[in-house]
């Protein structure tokens, strides 16, 4: 016979978007006591526009900046890359082709580009080796920065918006009724994640932080006997999803970052981490 919670779990995921890879991940939801959340695409909708360009060497103009860019976006899914290639093709840029193309791990990409070496990387990676940000970077505080690299050089950056997702709001409003901390860790830079983090009221945030980061976070929670949810939605993510005690895995569901969750979230919709921990609690209420 199917176990009840099995039974209840695989309803409640059919109902919400959700895939519950791990029998008892359904169970322990109800246990959650800290969540922490990735940014981009879950509590935000990953919708990047490109908001500015900025040069800062005359050799390599803004159009150019964008034009070596998208030779390497092209070939990543990161959202950033997205948002970046849409503006490409607004502008009717022609992208040329990249040579050994390869992604910096939770960092941002690289590959030669016309003979030169371009990488499109986060502030982090600017901060490990010594590169100061220029002072323009953050004028926006919603705006996400990425900082374009061309033989070693900082040659400029790009900035791109994105949206908070009104969902987030009304799941955040579920959590802290249920005693249950809200954190948020991202890649991205200081002053946009505290933006993000105010407008939904968290309990705290951690911005530019690296995949082993993710997860020395979570243990550091564990350590504190919190019981510990996390999403990501990359494969640099897995070893942070692995380590929780209910890793979330979000979007499609095909990569490394879905073999070691415990849940799926198909629609990247943070509501459905709500739903499923009330349905818990209510679930175990009911059978005791
Ligand atoms: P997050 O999901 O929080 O943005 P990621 O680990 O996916 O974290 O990425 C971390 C950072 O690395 C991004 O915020 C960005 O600065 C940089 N990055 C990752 N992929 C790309 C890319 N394709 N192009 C430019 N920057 C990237
Ligand atoms: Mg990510």
């Amino acid at each position: 016979a199917i176990p009840l919670v099995v039974a209840i779990s695989t309803s409640v995921s059919a109902q919400n978007g959700l895939l519950i890879r791990n029998r008892t991940a359904f169970e322990e939801s109800r246990k959650i006591s800290v969540l922490i959340f990735d940014k981009t695409g879950t509590l935000t909708k990953g919708d990047f526009g490109v908001t500015r360009i900025k040069s800062v060497d005359e050799k390599f103009p803004k159009e150019e900046i964008l034009r070596l860019a998208s030779a390497l976006e092209q070939s990543s899914e990161h959202p950033i890359a997205t948002g970046i290639i849409k503006k490409v093709n607004e502008d009717k840029i022609t992208i040329p082709k990249p040579e050994n193309f390869n992604a910096i791990t939770g960092k941002g990409v690289e590959a030669n580009v016309e003979g030169k070496q371009v990488k499109v990387v986060s502030p982090g990676y600017l901060r490990d080796e010594n590169i100061s940000i220029p002072e323009d970077a953050y004028s926006d505080a919603a705006e996400t920065v990425v900082f374009v690299l061309i033989d070693g050089q900082l040659v400029g950056y790009i900035a791109l918006a994105d949206e908070i997702r009104p969902e987030s709001a009304e799941a955040i409003k579920v959590f802290k009724k249920n005693n249950i901390k809200v954190f948020m860790a991202t890649g991205d830079n200081e002053k946009t994640a505290k933006a993000v983090s105010d407008s939904l009221g968290l309990d705290g945030y951690y911005a530019e932080v690296l995949p082993h980061q993710k997860v020395e976070l979570v243990e550091k929670f564990q350590n504190e006997g919190e019981f510990v949810a996390m999403t990501g939605d990359g494969v640099n993510d897995a070893p942070a999803l692995a380590q929780a005690n209910v890793g979330i895995a979000v979007g499609s569901g095909t990569d490394v970052a879905a073999e070691t969750a415990d849940i799926i979230l198909v629609n990247s919709n943070p509501q459905d981490i709500s739903n499923l921990i009330l349905f818990g609690k209510a679930t175990y209420k009911k059978m005791i």
